[in-house]
């Protein structure tokens, strides 16, 4: 397998895709935090579909973490992650000051997107993944990035971002990869005891009750809304939320609502001190628990 070189600066990621193209390559972008799992590899894949050069970007963004989360602890093992790496051609992982040289003060605003879901529960959090990945895209240049829908409202964050400011990028959205119980793969999984590993599936099980009863042709909100709701309880030490919106603007719906065709319900809660987030595209998406009991 050939691993990929490793580029710490803008400049250097920034000449590498300029040379892809230069040779008729096009570009692939797979922005992460490191830490790389599965899900992470499957993004990878995706790109290589759409890229004949695929630069994968480990960064843990300061920006985007609060003040009490994660962001000293985060995992970080760069020679690890770049060893699983297979048909990636560069890894961009920057210092720090690299990314925020001394002076620089633009962020970019995130809109209404931004104001439900984790938005209300991670004040700066989207605004700080709004500006990182914009510097991503300018130092990739045009390019296809792929991002998973597992941060499903990041993903329309950055559709709109790339739109917005008229950005050469085509943004794709990958299915969320689980794991054989239906846990959704993360880094943060890591964080978890074998016991609240099993808590921890509280997620994909309100999700997978929600998606069985849509499928039975169950349309009311807060009734899909509560039976999702009621799993997580079994898990959760602590609720974000339990939301149901709608699936382009994330609006959340109204209990009484009818929630139509297509409907996203998301999670995010804490299992001990790790903060897990989840959702499923009803009307769109497979059961996220696999062989869950069918009507
Ligand atoms: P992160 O390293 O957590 O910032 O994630 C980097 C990218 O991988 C983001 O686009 C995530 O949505 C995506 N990702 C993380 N976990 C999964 C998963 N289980 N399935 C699909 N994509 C994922």
């Amino acid at each position: 397998m050939a691993h990929p070189i490793v580029v710490k600066t803008p400049d250097a990621a920034r000449a590498a895709c300029d040379a892809a193209r230069a040779r008729g390559e096009r570009v692939g972008l797979v922005p992460t935090m490191g830490a790389l799992h599965e899900g992470h590899l499957a993004l990878v894949k995706e790109a290589r579909r759409h890229a004949g050069f695929v630069m994968v970007s480990i960064f843990v963004n300061p920006t985007q973490f609060g003040p009490n989360e994660d962001f000293g602890r985060y995992p970080r093992d760069l020679a690890s992650d770049v060893a699983k790496l297979d048909g990636v051609s560069v890894v961009f992982a920057p210092e720090v000051s690299a990314m925020y040289p001394a002076g620089e003060e633009t962020r970019v605003h995130v809109g209404a997107l931004a104001a439900h879901l984790c938005g209300p529960h991670r004040p700066g959090h989207f605004e700080g993944v709004a500006t990182v990945v914009t510097k991503l895209f300018a130092i990739a240049g045009a390019c296809t990035a792929v991002f998973g829908k597992k941060d499903y409202q990041q993903l329309a964050i950055l559709r709109r971002v790339a739109t917005d400011l008229f950005l050469p990028v085509d943004v794709i959205g990958f299915p969320i990869v689980r794991e054989a119980d239906g846990l959704a793969m993360s880094s943060r999984n890591a964080y978890l005891s074998p016991e609240e590993r099993g808590k921890a599936l509280s997620l994909s099980r309100g999700l997978s009750a929600a998606a069985r009863a849509f499928g039975g042709g169950e349309r009311r909100a807060g009734t899909l809304r509560d039976l999702a709701l009621g799993e997580v309880q079994r898990g959760a030490t602590s609720i974000d939320y339990v939301t149901i919106a709608d699936a382009d603007a994330l609006v959340p719906f109204d209990d009484g609502a009818d929630v139509g065709p297509r409907a996203v319900l998301a999670v995010a809660c804490r299992i001990g001190t790790t903060r897990l987030i989840d959702n499923v595209v009803l009307g769109e998406d497979e059961d996220p628990v696999p062989g869950a009991p069918g009507e």
